[in-house]
C-alpha cells in the first residue's frame, strides 16, 4: 500500500513537450489540484534530451513547435540543444520543474477501486487521473536492423538514438538511412570525418528551409496545412513541382518511390545537405546492405564500403504509453483490442489520457489542444460529481497514419479502431476539441 504522502490528484508520466504542456494547463485550470511528473531520465526535455547526435534539430518550424504560452525566442529551425534549453526555461518559468521526480521509471499502472496505482522504480502513487506523456517511440530499443557477419566487422557501430560520446573525426564513416536524421547529420559530420558514404536503400523527399525566414504562428499554421492539403489533392502535380524546384538534386536514381507527404519530408537548412553531398569526401550509394565485412559493409549492389564507424540512422520503434503494463481491475489491457478515442484516451481504460502528435504538423500544437480538452473533461466531471470517465469501443478500423516503416512495423501494438482522431488535420481537431460536447455519447461517465 502506498503511504499518504504518495497520494496526488494527477500523475503525469514524461517530462518532454507533452509533459510540460499538460502541467502548464493543469496548473492554470486547477491550481488546487496536486500533480506529480514522473520522468525516467535525469533531466527534462524528452526527445531533445535523449537525441544528441551531431546536427540534431527540428524539421518543423519553431513558430508552431514552440508553446503558445511561451513563444519560441529563436529562429525558424531549432537545434536540439536549444529546444532542450527552451523546455528547461519554460518549466522553470511556470514553476513546473519542482513537480518532477527524475530518475524514476514507471513500471505499471493499475486501475482499482476508482484509483490509479502507479508503480515506479522508487515509490508507488495513488491518483484519480493519469496523463501519459511518454512520446511515440521505444526509448530503450530503436530500430537496429541486423545484417550477417556483424561479428567480423572490426569498426564501431552506433545508432543515432544512443549516440553518447561517439567520435567521427578523421574516420571513414558509413551513414545508413535516408530520412530526416541522416539528412540533418550529413552536413554536421562532413567537415571532420575523413570520408562519408551515405547508404540509402530508398531515397526520401528532401526540401530546403530558409533559416532566415521570419514568420509567426498563425501564418505558419495555415501555410503548412494548405501546402499539405494541396500535396494530397494534386499528388502528381505537387511531385512535379518539387522535382522541378530541386532539379539539380533529383535524378533518375534518387526519386522517392512514394508520394510526397506519405512520409514526413526531410529538411535541408539553407541548402546545407545539398551542398554537403557535393563534397569530394561524400559518396552516395542507393542500395541496401548485404552483410558486414572486416573493414566495412558489403552492399546488395555488390560494392564494398570501407568504414571504421557505421552510423545507423535507421529510425525508431513506435510505442504507445511508454510500454508500461496497464491493468484495469486486475486484467491486463491489450491496446490492440481497444479503440483510440480522439487520439487521447483508449476504450475500456478509465481516467487515463495520453498524448500523441501530428504526422504533418508540430507535435506541440496537438499537445496543447489535447491538454485543454483534458482539463475541460476533468472540469465537466467535477461539475457533475463524476469520478470515472471511460470511452466506449467505437470508431473506424484503424489505418496506418503514415506509410513510414516505423508505423507499419508496430501497427499491431496500436488500437485497432479509432474514433474521431484526425492526425493530419490540426484545424479540424482544433475546432472539434473546442466545439464538441464533452459528454458526446462515446465517453461514459460514472
Ligand atoms: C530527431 C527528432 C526530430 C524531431 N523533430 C520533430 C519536429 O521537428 N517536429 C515535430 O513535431 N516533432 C518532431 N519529432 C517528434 C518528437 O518526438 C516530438 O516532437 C516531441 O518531442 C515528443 O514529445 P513528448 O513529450 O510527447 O515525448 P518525448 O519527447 O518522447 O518524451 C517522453 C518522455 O517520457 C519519458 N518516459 C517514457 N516512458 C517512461 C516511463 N515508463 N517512466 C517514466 N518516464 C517515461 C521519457 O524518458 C521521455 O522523457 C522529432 C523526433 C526526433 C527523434
Amino acid at each position: 500500500m502506498a503511504n499518504k504522502a504518495n497520494k496526488v490528484d494527477i500523475i503525469i508520466i514524461g517530462a518532454g513537450i507533452a509533459g510540460i504542456s499538460s502541467s502548464y494547463y493543469i496548473q492554470k485550470n486547477f491550481p488546487h489540484l496536486k500533480y506529480k511528473i514522473i520522468e525516467a531520465r535525469n533531466d527534462l526535455g524528452g526527445t531533445w534530451d535523449q537525441m544528441t547526435f551531431p546536427g540534431v534539430r527540428s524539421d518543423t518550424d519553431m513558430y508552431t513547435y514552440g508553446y503558445s504560452f511561451n513563444p519560441w525566442p529563436g529562429s525558424i529551425i531549432g537545434m536540439g540543444k536549444e529546444i532542450k534549453q527552451y523546455q528547461v526555461d519554460t518549466a522553470e518559468k511556470f514553476n513546473i520543474k519542482e513537480n518532477i521526480l527524475f530518475n524514476t521509471h514507471v513500471k505499471s499502472l493499475s486501475w482499482k477501486n476508482k484509483t490509479w496505482i502507479t508503480k515506479t522504480s522508487k515509490e508507488t502513487f495513488h491518483s484519480q487521473y493519469v496523463v501519459c506523456c511518454t512520446g511515440s517511440r521505444d526509448y530503450r530499443e530503436p530500430n537496429f536492423p541486423k545484417f550477417k557477419d556483424e561479428d567480423k566487422f572490426k569498426g564501431e557501430i552506433v545508432h543515432t538514438q544512443t549516440w553518447g560520446k561517439t567520435r567521427f573525426k578523421g574516420k571513414d564513416v558509413a551513414l545508413i538511412g535516408s530520412g530526416c536524421t541522416a539528412v540533418t547529420m550529413t552536413p554536421a559530420i562532413v567537415k571532420e570525418a575523413k570520408s562519408v558514404t551515405l547508404v540509402q536503400r530508398s531515397p526520401a523527399w528532401i526540401v530546403n528551409v530558409d533559416g532566415s525566414e521570419k514568420s509567426n504562428r498563425l501564418y505558419k499554421t495555415f501555410e503548412t496545412l494548405i501546402d499539405y492539403a494541396y500535396s494530397r489533392v494534386f499528388k502528381k502535380h505537387y511531385k512535379k513541382k518539387v522535382l522541378s524546384q530541386y532539379s539539380n538534386y533529383y535524378s533518375h536514381d534518387n526519386i522517392p518511390s512514394y508520394d510526397y507527404w506519405n512520409q514526413r519530408p526531410a529538411c535541408s537548412l539553407d541548402n546545407d545537405y545539398f551542398e554537403s553531398i557535393k563534397s569530394n569526401k561524400v559518396t552516395v550509394e542507393h542500395s541496401g546492405i548485404s552483410n558486414w565485412e572486416k573493414n566495412g559493409l558489403k552492399l546488395l549492389n555488390g560494392k564494398s564500403i570501407k568504414c571504421d564507424l557505421a552510423i545507423m540512422a535507421t529510425g525508431l520503434n513506435a510505442q504507445l504509453l511508454g510500454g508500461i503494463d496497464i491493468l484495469v481491475n486486475d486484467k491486463k489491457v491489450n491496446l490492440n483490442k481497444t479503440s483510440w478515442y480522439r487520439g487521447m484516451m483508449f476504450s475500456g481504460i478509465p481516467n487515463l489520457f495520453a498524448h500523441t502528435g501530428y504526422i504533418n504538423f508540430s507535435w506541440t500544437a496537438r499537445c496543447e489542444i489535447v491538454s485543454e480538452r483534458i482539463c475541460k473533461t476533468i472540469k465537466y466531471m467535477q461539475k457533475n460529481s463524476y469520478t470515472n470517465c471511460v470511452p466506449k469501443y467505437k470508431g473506424e478500423k484503424s489505418k496506418p497514419a503514415i506509410e513510414a516503416n516505423y508505423v507499419l512495423r508496430s501497427i499491431d501494438k496500436f488500437p485497432n479502431r479509432s474514433y474521431k482522431f484526425d492526425n493530419a488535420n490540426y484545424l479540424n481537431e482544433y475546432i472539434q476539441f473546442k466545439m464538441s460536447k464533452i459528454n458526446d455519447g462515446v465517453l461514459n461517465f460514472q
